[in-house]
């Protein structure tokens, strides 16, 4: 289903008004966690500002230790729906369990599935079921191929829309967070019809990395990119150290955008 030899065609994956997929590019971005109504409201206003099509923010966050910030729930989701409300920014949001599926699909445009539960088969299938669009991370130690099968599960479920988003892998280098696979976003442009997006923000862990692995990314064939930004990183709750700041997410946007249209 997954698999490009049967559906020659991209695949597009309808948000609202906006397109993903075959030949468009769409520019995803927002803090790693909602952490108040001021940052995220900030946040949204400043992306929009600068041209990026849709509002990502994680109110359930899979967190390495137990002891750090996990995000605010459905809080959270109220949060990134008032985002959504003023700035007319589509949402896009980790749902972690299959129980929190029909929650967070109350709130979201588009459910985002991590790299932790990349082969989480019933979490994928309860988003097949819930029909609403998906975003499937690369699972950090997952081959091309189980990615592609985990997609496979959502489409099984009767819902064709996923967006795939490589996100780095873990490799022997540790300078830097992850390594950007950018043969995955080639291949997996090749041998799906699927959407395919980038996520340099975790695919480097670094700020100043971000900005040329998301141009790299497009060069690459990538669909578009979702890239951290916080008003304050410093501050950030988490994944500061790769968070871009606002003003440094609208230097980017015309690179990406200058790219995009000689492609
Ligand atoms: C995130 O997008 O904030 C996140 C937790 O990503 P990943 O699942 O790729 O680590
Ligand atoms: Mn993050």
């Amino acid at each position: 289903l997954a698999a490009r030899e049967f559906h020659p065609h991209d695949t597009i994956v309808q948000v609202g008004d906006l397109v993903i997929g075959g030949g468009s590019f769409i520019v995803i971005a927002g803090p790693c966690a909602v952490e108040s109504e001021e940052q995220i409201m900030t946040t949204a206003f400043a992306v929009r500002e600068a041209g990026a099509h849709m509002l990502r923010g994680g109110a359930f966050k899979p967190r390495s230790s137990p002891y750090t910030f996990r995000g605010l729930g459905e809080e959270g989701l109220r949060l990134l729906a008032q985002a959504r409300a003023e700035t007319g920014l589509p949402i896009v949001t980790e749902v972690m369990t299959p129980t929190d599926v029909e929650l967070v699909a109350r709130y979201a445009d588009v459910l985002q599935i991590g790299a932790r539960n990349m082969q989480n088969f019933q979490l994928l299938e309860e988003v097949g079921r819930s029909g609403k669009p998906a975003l499937l991370k690369r699972g950090m130690s997952a081959t091309i191929e189980e990615w592609l099968l985990s997609a496979e599960y959502i489409i099984a479920q009767g819902n064709p829309n996923v967006i795939l988003c490589e996100r780095g892998i873990r490799t022997f280098e540790t300078a830097t967070r992850n390594t950007m696979d950018l043969n995955a976003v080639a291949l997996a442009k090749r041998r799906s019809h699927l959407p395919v997006i980038a996520d340099p923000s975790h695919g480097t862990g670094k700020w100043y990395l971000a900005p040329p692995l998301a141009l790299a990314s497009l060069a690459a064939g990538a669909d578009g990119v979702m890239l951290e930004v916080h008003p304050d990183p410093d501050r950030a709750t988490s994944d500061g150290g790769q968070s871009l700041t606002c003003e440094n997410f609208a230097a980017l946007m015309p690179q990406m955008t200058a790219l995009a249209n000689v492609l």
